[in-house]
């Protein structure tokens, strides 16, 4: 119940910090938008693209080579010459549509959430190279959930691609790609939770594997041509999160019972991603220009991945035993 009340609110937090079109107190005041008008006049070109020559040379190859635009470069400028003047003002640190102001690193536009989204891919790619070592691929012929474990790898690591390319440069294409990739992965979990409660049952997992990968691609079909908002794709990452923690914690509950001692890392796995996901609830500025509550939560949910994986080789290792036992049983 706790969890689902963390999920709803999360919904709004989330909502409210992914929508660019909202207004914040920092881009409706005069200081910052005299200092844009006057920075785009003085130096970009009449589309707003390119810089006039001389203001060109201002900016640094990082930031070329993430293509800051003379517009981007003159809205960056001004946010943080308004947080110095509400600081001086005694005020605190101003919203910029809806986002808090983050200090540009290597021309990465949230350097803490892409450096903890690459630690998140550091972790998921270490534990599929011990899945690689100890499941190859060619071990699926006997036991089809080898290929199914390596999917999932390969899911969840393209999702943390695209969240480190989302948070150094932000634009709609990178952020249609961090959620519909967020999404896989999420439901990627739900799928996963169910092949495993419904193990052995091949026609049953193909159906269940087959209807949300359809579901999935029509929703991120819609969700491109802008027909379903950011409010209910989010809506539906916390129902597929929702619904794959329960039946993970059904599923891991019972094979602790059974006197699986390996389950337990799946518990604490969904436990501590349940609770990582509460600090999204807060929202208070960048601590050192870069740490919100978002980059902590990325921050936090990187060791996971350790826990997670570890369960599934375990998991793997003793559906493989049963299979001998089975096989030697043919035998005798
Ligand atoms: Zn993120």
């Amino acid at each position: 119940m706790k969890l689902v009340f963390i999920s709803v609110i999360s919904v709004f937090v989330l909502w409210e910090r992914f929508n660019p079109a909202s207004c914040s107190i920092g881009d409706r005041s005069s200081i910052y938008l005299n200092c844009n008008h006057r920075c785009v006049k003085e130096n970009c070109t009449n589309d707003g693209e390119k810089f006039r020559t001389k203001a060109a040379q201002k900016q640094d190859i990082w930031c070329k080579l993430l293509r800051w635009s003379c517009d981007d470069e003159c809205r960056y400028q001004c946010m943080w010459f308004t947080v110095q003047n509400f600081k001086r003002a005694g005020e605190g640190t101003p919203k910029f549509h809806g986002r808090w102001p983050f200090i540009r690193v290597m021309g990465m536009q949230e350097p803490a959430s892409a450096f903890s989204s690459i630690l998140n891919f550091a972790a998921n790619a270490y534990m599929y190279k011990k899945i690689q070592r100890q499941f190859p691929l060619s071990k699926a012929r006997a036991m089809p959930i080898v290929a199914f474990w390596h999917g999932f790898a390969m899911v969840c690591m393209n999702a943390w691609v695209w969240s480190t390319i989302f948070h150094m440069r932000d634009n709609p294409f990178t952020e249609f790609m961090d959620y519909a990739c967020a999404l896989s992965m999420v439901m990627g979990l739900f799928v996963a939770a169910v092949v495993r409660l419904c193990y052995k049952r091949t026609k049953l997992t193909i159906f269940i594997l087959l209807v949300p990968l359809f579901y999935f691609v029509t929703h991120v079909r819609y969700l491109y041509e802008g027909v379903i908002n950011y409010d209910y794709n989010m809506s539906l990452n916390i129902f597929f999160g929702v619904a794959g923690s329960l039946i993970w914690v059904g599923v891991t509950w019972r094979q602790w019972r059974l006197g699986h001692g390996y389950a337990w890392r799946m518990l604490c796995f969904t436990l501590l991603s349940g609770a990582a996901l509460s600090l999204e609830l807060f929202d208070f500025p960048p601590r050192l220009g870069a740490w919100d509550a978002h980059a902590l939560w990325h921050l936090s949910t990187s060791p996971l991945p350790l826990l997670f994986y570890r369960y599934v080789l375990d998991d793997l290792h003793y559906l493989q035993s049963k299979e001998l036992e089975k096989f030697a049983f043919k035998l005798t």
